[in-house]
């Protein structure tokens, strides 16, 4: 008996149905809620009955109400997928249906015997929004739902940093990796849909990394998304509260006051940047952690006067790009940390997609009263 291709699931069958498997028959029953009257012989005759009667379509052709049902369970599946604006591809699958009418095409006059390579025909030349692509998006959908809120329940559990780190670890690493696929990019339906479903992930990943105290990573990458589109923009950070750990970071301290000692000796003011010392002498890779996520190849330059008691008057400028696909951020240490390098492969996708838009980011420090002299090596 000759194999047919199940509309709804892709896969083989080979019983009387001409559109469905039994197993995808009884499902697609049970989702539009079409029951059967006893001593039905052909149920998915009557299947497309029904859907014909709904949609006001009684007297079309035999091979039209095959037609029209499964364009009608992809509109069914469309309308359950929650990720995305999928609006053109509803529009078009109902002016599909529209067009089933009653009047014959030539084309069909001549097309006598149902068959599948009738309705596989139909179907090709729609290639992105067949029944079954919409079927698998939804499904995509489904479990997508699924392991973002056993992500959100893990971590409603925890407040420790660590812990916060194995878990979006775990996630990104395999459960929602899944999300971050480059081969979607090209087909819009499904680019829409992941496009969505990355920025409820990231969305997620913020508002958690907050409580967790991950202030830096949540803001830089919470404006990520919002980031202009086709230009860069220039970016600069004005919570307070980050601004403060910044101030009182030892590591960034210790850096400024061992520039200060090398340059400033006898001088009245000073100005340390690319243009006058070794850019190398200038970055800073920042190990607290926070910081370490969000910023990928910092550097730090210094402008001020010397105070008459010997303290500096210092304008300390951080900057970075926020950008994954810069070759700048294959820094080895940072690829090195797990979580780095699994934040470093979703974020170079998530910015293919154009979800993560990369931008500048400049954090400025004023020091009123910086003391050089307690600087030890
Ligand atoms: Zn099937």
């Amino acid at each position: 008996m000759l194999k047919k291709i199940c509309k709804l699931c892709n896969r083989t069958y080979s019983h009387s149905y001409k559109l469905f498997g039994r197993g995808c028959f009884n499902r697609a029953c049970e989702r539009l809620m079409i029951d059967f009257p006893d001593n039905i012989d052909d149920k998915e005759q009557y299947f497309c009955d029904v859907i014909a009667r709904r949609m006001g379509k009684i007297g079309i052709s035999r091979t039209k109400k095959y037609d029209l049902a499964q364009k009608y369970l992809t509109l069914e599946y469309l309308n359950m997928i929650d990720y995305g604006d999928l609006s053109k591809e509803k529009d078009f699958i109902k002016n599909e249906m529209s067009n089933i009418s009653l009047i014959k095409t030539a084309k069909e006059t001549l097309d006598v015997l149902l068959d599948n390579s009738k309705l596989n025909k139909d179907n090709e030349s729609f290639p992105n929004i067949t029944l079954n692509k919409v079927y698998r998006l939804y499904k995509i959908t489904e479990k997508f739902n699924k392991r973002i809120n056993s992500l959100k329940y893990e971590l409603k559990k925890i407040g420790y940093n660590e812990e916060f780190i194995d878990i979006v670890e775990k996630y990104l690493l395999n459960d929602l990796k899944f999300v971050f696929d480059t081969s979607k990019l090209k087909i819009p339906m499904c680019y829409k849909v992941y496009y969505a479903m990355q920025v409820v992930l990231w969305e997620l990943v913020i508002s958690f990394g907050k409580s967790a105290g991950f202030l830096l990573s949540a803001e830089l990458l919470q404006k990520s998304l919002i980031a202009n589109k086709d230009k860069e923009e220039d970016y600069y950070l004005t919570n307070q509260k980050i601004l403060s750990e910044f101030y009182f970071n030892e590591q960034l301290t210790a850096i400024i006051k061992k520039l200060m000692k090398k340059y400033s000796s006898n001088k009245k003011n000073i100005a340390l940047n690319e243009k006058n010392i070794d850019e190398n002498e200038l970055i800073i890779v920042f190990n607290k952690a926070d910081f370490y996520y969000s910023l990928h190849k910092a550097t730090i330059n210094i402008e001020g006067n010397k105070n008459n008691d010997g303290r500096w008057q210092l304008k300390v400028l951080i900057k970075d790009k926020y950008d994954f696909t810069d070759p700048n951020t294959t820094k080895e240490d940072y690829k090195d940390s797990l979580l780095g390098s699994v934040l470093n492969n979703c974020g170079v996708v998530s910015q293919q997609y154009g979800v993560i838009r990369p931008y500048n980011v400049y954090i400025v420090l004023n020091y009123e009263n910086f003391e050089v002299s307690d600087y030890e090596e």
